[in-house]
């Protein structure tokens, strides 16, 4: 599996971390974890079975990326309200105007796009964990399905 964090507070990735203090004995036998900048120095995105995705798309970079991360994964599963409808990242889209001005100078300086967008206004996503941060239950017993659609559980 991998792990990854876009445009966000990260807050669902500390939820998933805070699951580990219980459940690492048990996923450590039966996980992967090719990618996950939290946990480990050297990270491979390459052929993934799942991806897990955080937060919302903001610039270019971003966009380049979570297309690439669609590309190697088998299934993709946004995580959290920010990578499901783009909010609450997504805050500057609703900008008046005259704040919009304000701030184009670091939207051009830092590659921003003309709107932050949830992943589905981008990526096919297969499925979704709501919440802000994840629903911690939704997330246990959809991780517990995807191990026994990938045959690593009966
Ligand atoms: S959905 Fe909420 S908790 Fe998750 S990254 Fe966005 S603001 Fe943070």
């Amino acid at each position: 599996m991998g792990w990854f964090s876009f445009t966000c507070c990260e807050d669902s990735t500390m939820v998933f971390i805070e699951l580990l203090n219980e459940r690492y004995a048990r996923w450590k036998d039966l996980v992967d974890f090719r990618y996950f900048r939290t946990l480990k120095s050297k990270n491979d995105m390459t052929d993934l079975d799942i991806a897990f995705v955080e937060g919302a798309i903001s610039n270019t970079r971003e966009e380049n990326l979570v297309k690439k991360i669609r590309d190697n994964c088998k299934k993709l599963v946004a995580i959290g309200s920010c990578a499901c409808s783009g909010s609450p990242a997504n805050q500057r889209n609703y900008f008046d105007k005259s704040t919009k001005e304000e701030i184009q100078f670091i939207l051009d300086r830092f590659g921003h796009r003309d709107k932050v967008s949830a992943l589905s206004e981008i990526i096919k996503v297969d499925d979704t964990v709501n919440g802000c941060p994840m629903e911690e239950n939704v997330f246990l017993t959809k991780f517990d399905r995807y191990l026994r659609e990938f045959g690593v559980i009966a």
